[in-house]
């Protein structure tokens, strides 16, 4: 097998190339260049307090001392304090928790720890790394759905470091606690690892799993201390605190070393319109990265472009490949699709393939930021902004090896948030990355909460100090769901509680092959309706598929596969009304709000899009039910005095608010860790519960997951944001990248991109 180890260019030389590419058009796609600093490493001395034994362990391994956050956060922990660890990827983190955890087990034969990861390949690759370490007694074992029933019985009894994720320590370990019993009783550190990724309405159930954890250490006379390794994020001890319920110190100086990367943010550039009264449309990203993806194979570079969809992922990787077996027949064959849900032998043969330059480009969903060392790479394509510039900063991450330099570009895609950002760098470089936001109080995530602690040992006043919810309490009795008596509120069912952690709130629609009968994979129910509605194009692992019937009694899509040369996009249909007001600003002309709403939303129609030129075919009608869903908003109102005042016309009133609710939507993963997919909205000129021109934006989940608190609370930097990428946008009356939604069910119209920044300045002059 021919191997290309090393790039022929540095990142200068790359990016030129890439560039060169882009010269016939007059406006140069790089909108910007940051250079990032390569960083010394500062090693550390190993703590006093380490046993020999454990640390000839980590020297066998080739580490010879640990970097000095590795150690600060150590020792930490050692010393009972609960610590988070959020540094940068590849700068170490397992080592940091490993050292005390393991030094536990050295000197107390009877201590046990308990490791918790977001997914079962990342449990995985722990288990090996503890493995190799190879020292004796700890017995390592990862405990998830897949593991056997005669060997959970060995690892209760004698497992001393069992890995699992919150979904088994939810479903099986806390409801059989008292099996569990020796093991809790003995724990000395539970280690929860990315624990970023524990946010929304998922943060808020594993923040109560874990105080369901704390309630069963206390039982049985163990008080753990608790390690936590984040990715680079903001507020590291306050989210750590809130999904814990402990206070955290937090860890955040990276002392690892890493070199120096050249960060390009890159625009696509817009293409004659075919029609003379189309608008212009901008090259799609995912064509764009995947010819910078051909480019920098062709110049000998290892490079991984990220993309947010499975989809995005494969369509990347078969145009690149197309293009490459163009150039040279055969190069197409070092390009290859990765993503979540392969399976662990596949995913390791691609790693191995990539870091030894077999092969030389993928294309990966963001499936590699959890936990997986592929590092030290020559390039990194990042095909649309990943939502937070914590993940932005992770994928980038993966490019530079100490000693040299890499290269990393930002390729915008064309919605408003993305445009923004490549005309604002100083948004990106400038700032800190945002805060994991979880909100624990939310009475949808807690009251399943209370009951499934009840269910495991009656719920007594200490207890709901330690979960919240003396009010909510109260209610579930009234429901008849739980019973008051002297010593404490007993669950009165004879099953467990039915909780969903990912809180998608009904069961998912398992999509099955029609002719086979083969199951291809599943859709949460809360996105069933827009990706498996009849006529829907399904893609799984390469291949497409058209859905031929929904079933929603049953939870079953049949589909066929097929290759139509189209994509399809759902249209729907919300109206909101407000259930009650929890705060407000008064500010004459122009109100905020943050309250309760109840929101009715229908898939009535669908588009078929042609692919790669994203131009329409034809809208096609469907029939589906509606759903309900309470949850949380913020809203604002403007008196139609201060409107036309500002120069909005009453006639345009409607698609004044239409396009501000859009680009406020797009803009609102810029201050709360949310997607834009997580957040609806609605905008009218007379709504019955205002009584004035309104604007909502709501969490799309219910009960709220605390991103529409957020806007609340940072709304004079959201709505400025929001008026400027508008106003910023080179178009003439308004497109993807500003006013324009891939979501809307109104089918983006109307649509007024001038006034939309009137009724923005309006609002933000009054607040
Ligand atoms: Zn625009
Ligand atoms: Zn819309």
């Amino acid at each position: 097998m021919q191997c290309v180890t090393s790039t022929a260019f540095g990142p200068a030389e790359l990016l030129h190339r890439l560039r060169a590419r882009g010269s016939g058009t007059a406006v140069s796609p790089v909108t910007h260049i940051e250079r990032v600093p390569a960083r010394e490493g500062r090693p550390a001395p190993w703590p006093a307090w380490t046993e020999p034994a454990v640390r000839d362990a980590f020297v066998a391994q080739g580490i010879s001392v640990p970097w000095e956050h590795q150690a600060a956060a150590a020792t930490l922990a050692w010393e009972g304090t609960h610590v988070v660890l959020a540094t940068g990827t590849a700068s170490g983190k397992s080592l940091a928790y490993q050292l005390p955890a393991l030094n536990a087990l050295a000197t107390d034969p009877r201590a046990t720890v308990l490791y918790l990861s977001p997914t079962k390949a990342l449990a995985a690759d722990q288990l090996r790394g503890l493995n190799r370490l190879g020292l004796d007694g700890v017995r390592p074992a990862t405990y998830d759905g897949d593991t056997p029933r005669e060997e959970r019985e060995w690892i209760r009894q004698h497992s001393r470091f069992v890995l699992t994720n919150p979904d088994m320590l939810h479903h099986s370990m806390l409801p059989g606690h008292g099996r569990w019993g020796v093991f809790l009783r003995r724990l000395r550190y539970v280690v929860i690892d990315e624990c970023h990724t524990y946010r929304g309405v998922f943060g808020s159930h594993v923040a109560h799993v874990l105080r369901r954890l704390r309630r069963a250490t206390a039982r049985y006379g163990a008080s753990p201390t608790f390690i936590l390794a984040s990715a680079t994020s903001g507020d590291p001890a306050g989210s750590a605190s809130r999904l814990t319920g402990v206070p955290v110190t937090e860890i955040t100086s990276d002392a690892s070393p890493r070199g120096a990367v050249t960060f390009a943010l890159w625009e696509p550039p817009l293409l004659e319109p075919h029609a003379e009264d189309a608008s212009p449309i901008r090259r799609s990203a995912l064509r764009e990265t995947a010819d910078l993806l051909t480019d920098s194979v062709i110049a000998g570079t290892r490079t991984i472009a990220f993309v947010r969809s499975r989809r995005g992922a494969e369509v990347i990787a078969s145009t690149a490949r197309q293009s490459l077996n163009e150039a040279v027949p055969g190069l197409g064959d070092r390009v290859a699709a990765y993503r979540g849900g392969y399976l662990r032998e596949d995913r390791r043969a691609i790693e191995r393939a990539l870091l030894s330059g077999e092969l030389l480009g993928l294309a990966s969903t963001n499936a590699l930021e959890l936990g997986v060392d592929l590092t030290g790479l020559d390039a990194v394509l990042i095909c649309g902004y990943p939502g937070t510039r914590a993940s932005l900063w992770q994928q980038a991450g993966r490019a530079g090896r100490a000693g040299d330099e890499a290269l990393a570009v930002l390729v915008a895609r064309d919605d408003p948030l993305d445009t923004y950002l490549v005309h604002h760098p100083e948004a990106v470089f400038g700032r800190p990355v945002e805060a994991t936001v979880l909100d624990p109080g939310n009475p949808y995530v807690l009251g399943p909460q209370l009951c499934c602690a009840a269910s495991e040992a009656p719920l007594t006043d200490a207890d709901l100090d330690l979960f919240g919810g003396h009010g909510l309490v109260e209610q579930l009795t009234a429901e008849g769901l739980l019973r008051r008596r002297p010593s404490g509120w007993y669950w009165t069912h004879r099953g467990r509680p039915e909780v969903d952690l990912r809180g998608t709130g009904g069961a998912p629609v398992s999509v099955v092959e029609a002719a086979t009968g083969r199951l291809l994979g599943t859709v949460d129910h809360g996105s069933s309706h827009a990706m498996l509605h009849p006529g829907a194009v399904y893609l799984h692992q390469g291949v497409t598929f058209v859905v031929d019937d929904l079933d929603l009694e049953d939870a079953i899509a049949l589909v066929h596969q097929e290759e139509p040369d189209w994509t399809t996009h759902a249209r729907d249909v919300t109206n909101l009304s407000v259930v009650n007001v929890r705060s407000y600003v008064d500010a004459g002309p122009v109100g905020l709000f943050l309250g309760d709403v109840d929101v009715t939303n229908q898939v009535v129609s669908y588009q078929r899009r042609r692919l790669g030129s994203g131009e329409i075919i034809d809208t096609r009608p469907l029939d589906l039910p509606a759903r309900e869903l309470r949850t949380v908003a913020v809203w604002f109102t403007v008196s139609p005095q201060a409107l036309t005042a500002g120069g909005v016309e009453p006639g345009e009133f409607p698609g004044a608010l239409h396009a501000a609710e859009h680009a406020g939507i797009g803009l609102l993963p810029l201050i709360a860790t949310c997607d834009r997919w997580d957040i609806g909205g609605l905008s009218t000129a007379n709504h019955a519960d205002t009584e004035a021109p309104t604007v909502f934006v709501y969490d799309g989940h219910p009960g709220g997951a605390g991103f529409a608190e957020r806007a609340y609370g940072t709304a004079a930097e959201w709505l400025r944001a929001t008026r400027e990428a508008i106003a910023s946008c080179g178009c003439e009356a308004g497109c993807p990248s500003c006013v324009q939604s891939p979501k809307c069910g109104n089918g983006n119209n109307p649509l007024n991109k001038e006034d939309a920044v009137k009724v923005l300045d309006i609002v933000l002059a009054a607040l």
